[in-house]
């Protein structure tokens, strides 16, 4: 019976290693695409930058952002993405292996789900996308905010040279190995002037390629919140209704028109 059992097999739970976070520190799980060179090429993303591709990352992290409530903001570039939580949330489940789990599994399906709406019927997912993820703890401010401004720059670095590298290539005809030899040992500016030989103002190129994108939540009267609140559950109380008469049904498809509504809580910039 259950106490058996329990008094059993309680000394397992010592194996469990205790993964606790810092109370009040920001914690950051940041997941990166496996492989994802190899899963661009197979796809045949566009070089440098994918539109659907960027698109498609922000969809999925701003899915992951409405599963977990606690995501303050949330910053991409290539095949990364960083969620910060809030340092005074809740933070459920407070395991850090657990939290980055669930946004790599939930950052995973959303990808995988909404692959054909960004990349349309012609570009068939081909392998299984992967990303693995790791949290780390910041625990000031200027910390976190130390952490996002790396990222950016990361981002930056790495645009700078692939749009060099992949005009070089493109407009001049360039070979990959050439086209990297002559890139290589340059300085920014060595790259901005190369890339305004062929006709490319850098500073011009579109911001979501340069800076990356940041989803953070919009701020929304506390009526609206309710409401939404109200929608989401004349939603689950018309699912639970066994009998979906017709009139739960009209209800529930305007409590989900409602709701949809509603739900555009997120701005991408
Ligand atoms: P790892 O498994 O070590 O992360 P990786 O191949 O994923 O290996 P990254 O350093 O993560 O290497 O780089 C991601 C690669 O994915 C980029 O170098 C680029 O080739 C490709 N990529 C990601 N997003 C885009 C995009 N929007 N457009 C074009 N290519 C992209
Ligand atoms: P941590 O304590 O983890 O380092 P933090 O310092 O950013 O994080 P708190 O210590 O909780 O946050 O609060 C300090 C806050 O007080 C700052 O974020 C800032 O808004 C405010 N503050 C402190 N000193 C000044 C100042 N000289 N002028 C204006 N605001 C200040
Ligand atoms: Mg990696
Ligand atoms: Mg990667
Ligand atoms: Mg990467
Ligand atoms: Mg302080
Ligand atoms: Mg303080």
């Amino acid at each position: 019976d259950k106490t058996v059992l329990k008094a059993k097999f309680e000394k397992l739970l010592k194996f469990e290693r205790l993964e606790s976070l810092t109370p009040h520190a920001w914690v950051v799980v940041r997941i990166d695409g496996r492989a994802f060179h190899k899963l661009s090429k197979q796809h045949n993303f566009e070089k440098p930058n994918d539109l659907r591709a960027i698109q498609l990352m922000n969809i999925a992290a701003a899915t992951v952002m409405h599963w977990m409530p606690d995501i303050v903001i949330s910053y991409g570039e290539s095949d990364e993405y960083s969620f910060v939580f809030d340092r005074y949330g809740s933070r459920y489940p407070r395991s850090t292996s657990a939290l980055v789990a669930q946004c790599v599994s939930l950052f995973t399906g959303a990808y995988v789900k909404n692959w054909r709406m960004c990349f349309g019927e012609d570009c068939r997912l081909k392998t299984l996308p992967v990303f693995d993820g790791r949290s780390i703890e910041y625990p000031t401010n200027t910390s976190l905010r130390d952490y996002l401004s790396w990222r950016q720059a990361d981002c930056h670095i790495n645009n700078l040279y692939n749009t060099a590298f992949w005009g070089l290539i493109n407009l001049r005809g360039y070979s990959n190995v050439e086209a990297d030899k002559k890139l290589s040992g340059t300085f920014s500016r060595d790259k901005r002037a190369l890339l305004l030989e062929m006709g490319i103002e850098y500073d011009e190129e579109p911001t979501i390629h340069r800076k990356g994108s940041v989803i953070y939540r919009k701020r929304v009267k506390a009526r609206t919140q309710n409401k939404l609140k109200a929608a989401s559950a004349i939603v689950r109380e018309a699912r639970k209704d066994g009998r979906s008469a017709a009139w739960w049904n009209a209800e529930c498809e305007a409590a989900k028109a409602k709701r949809n509504n509603l739900r555009k809580l997120y701005e991408v910039s």
